[in-house]
C-alpha cells in the first residue's frame, strides 16, 4: 500500500473526481481507502416502530486505491510516488515532481 492514513489525496476517477480529502482508514485486503468527505452515499431509512426516525443517512464509502492519487505536501500537486532509501536504510516515499520526501 502506497498510501498512509492522514495522507491528503485527490480523486482522479468517478463521481468525486477532483475532490481532495484526508485518508482516514486503509482497507488493505480490499485495496481501498476511506477518504474524508469523498464517496458519500445517501441512504434513505424508514422509521421503524416509532423508535428510530426515518430520514437520509450520509455514509462515507471506501474508494479504490487506483482511483486516488497522493497530493504532495511539498508542492501541493497530485504526485507520482517514488521510493528512495534514506541514510538510515529506511524506505521513504518521494514526490515524483519536487522530489520532496513525503512523511
Ligand atoms: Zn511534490
Amino acid at each position: 500500500m502506497r498510501l498512509h492514513t492522514e495522507d491528503n489525496v485527490m480523486v482522479i476517477k468517478g463521481r468525486d473526481r477532483g475532490k481532495q480529502g484526508r485518508v482516514t482508514k486503509i482497507l488493505h485486503k480490499e485495496d481501498k481507502v476511506m477518504v474524508e468527505g469523498v464517496n458519500i452515499v445517501k441512504r434513505h431509512t424508514k422509521a421503524t416502530g416509532g423508535v428510530r426516525q426515518g430520514g437520509i443517512i450520509q455514509k462515507e464509502m471506501p474508494v479504490r486505491v487506483c482511483n486516488v492519487v497522493l497530493v504532495c505536501p511539498g508542492c501541493t500537486k497530485p504526485a507520482r510516488i517514488g521510493y528512495r532509501f534514506l541514510a538510515d536504510g529506511s524506505k521513504a516515499r518521494v514526490c515524483g515532481k519536487c522530489e520532496e520526501v513525503i512523511e
